[in-house]
């Protein structure tokens, strides 16, 4: 029997008294202090270190992404609410001391700036999607990326945050084939995180698209069985918490930017992604706040590279 208390306010200050978070006055906005950076690290090492025999591509992008990419991918017509867009003053002196007058006014100043070309990346596996584009080479690709992503969801939940870090892994080929690897990582995540000693279950899953329209398009995410979650129990018992994403976009990425197989047949991709913070904080919730306490396989697991 589980004899924990699944307390949010209780759970997040034991997080700052213990050292592990750090408020910094806006939800969902935490620093984070060493031992949870540690355990962070940590895991996303393992994760690389049981992924490498398949040999994925290992790429790097900066948390930003080209507005126009964001429009590409359709973000705006699903996740409007979501979004994080970047903004920068450009305009004229005269702009420039009227802008400086207000803020020291305490009036509303954001109007005097302007869009730039950026967006703040919603998820890591973005990106990645234009370099395909063209014929794959047979086999199709598998790359992998770890980044920071925005996504305005304020929220008092410390597994809640507005930027927090993802690994992806990132299949585009045939559909039997992308299928066949999103499924068996399901498989895959659900023994690592065992090992973890981690109380986790897979459950199907659809994306909070927008509006009344969106609730259809989630239904029928579900009715495909197009994306399947790992949860673990960390801020409620009754609602576990998303630790673990695995989705089949089918050619939703690879009909907009021209991705072929190598014949010239239809391609998929699908992705999966580890939420790094909320896996930390399912094993802070999990094993304590203090890692020396943790049962010892979990521990040499993360700590000893062997
Ligand atoms: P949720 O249903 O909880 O909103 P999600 O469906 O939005 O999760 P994905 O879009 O699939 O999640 O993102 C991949 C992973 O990123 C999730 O499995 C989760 O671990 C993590 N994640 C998602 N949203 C957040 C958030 N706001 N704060 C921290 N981690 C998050
Ligand atoms: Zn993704
Ligand atoms: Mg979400």
């Amino acid at each position: 029997m589980d004899t924990r208390t699944y307390d949010i306010d209780g759970f997040t200050e034991e997080l700052v008294a213990h050292g592990l978070i750090i408020p910094t006055g806006v939800p969902g906005a935490y620093g984070r202090g060493p031992v949870f950076e540690d355990i962070l690290r940590r895991f996303d090492a393992l994760v690389v270190r049981e992924a490498a025999p398949d040999g994925a591509q290992e790429l790097t992008f900066p948390p930003i992404l080209a507005r126009r990419l964001i429009e590409q991918l359709g973000y705006l017509d699903n996740f409007p609410q979501l979004a994080g867009s970047v903004h920068s003053f450009t305009g004229s002196d005269r702009e420039a001391r009227e802008l400086s007058e207000r803020v020291h006014a305490g009036e509303r100043w954001e109007d005097l700036l302007s869009p730039t070309e950026v967006m703040l990346t919603p998820a890591a596996c973005y990106p990645v999607y234009p370099t395909f584009s063209g014929l794959l080479p047979q086999g199709g690709r598998l790359v992998t990326i770890m980044n920071w992503v925005f996504r305005h969801e304020p929220s008092p939940e410390p597994t809640r945050l507005q930027h927090f870090r993802m690994r992806e892994y990132i299949r585009v080929g045939r559909p039997e084939d992308v299928q066949a690897w999103r499924d068996a990582w399901l498989q895959r995540g659900l023994e690592l995180l065992g090992r973890l000693k981690l109380p986790v279950a897979s459950d199907v899953a659809s994306d909070p698209f927008f509006g009344r329209a969106g609730r259809m398009m989630a239904a029928s995410q579900v009715d495909q069985r197009l994306k399947f979650e790992i949860l673990c129990p960390v801020i409620s018992r009754e609602k576990p918490t998303a630790i673990c994403s695995f989705n089949w976009h089918q050619e939703h990425f690879t009909s907009r930017f021209g991705i072929r197989q190598h014949d010239g047949g239809v391609a998929h991709t699908a992705c999966l992604g580890f939420g790094l913070e909320r896996v930390t904080l399912a094993l802070v919730k999990t094993h304590g706040y203090d890692p020396a306490d943790w049962p010892r396989d979990v521990r040499s697991l993360l700590w000893n590279d062997a």
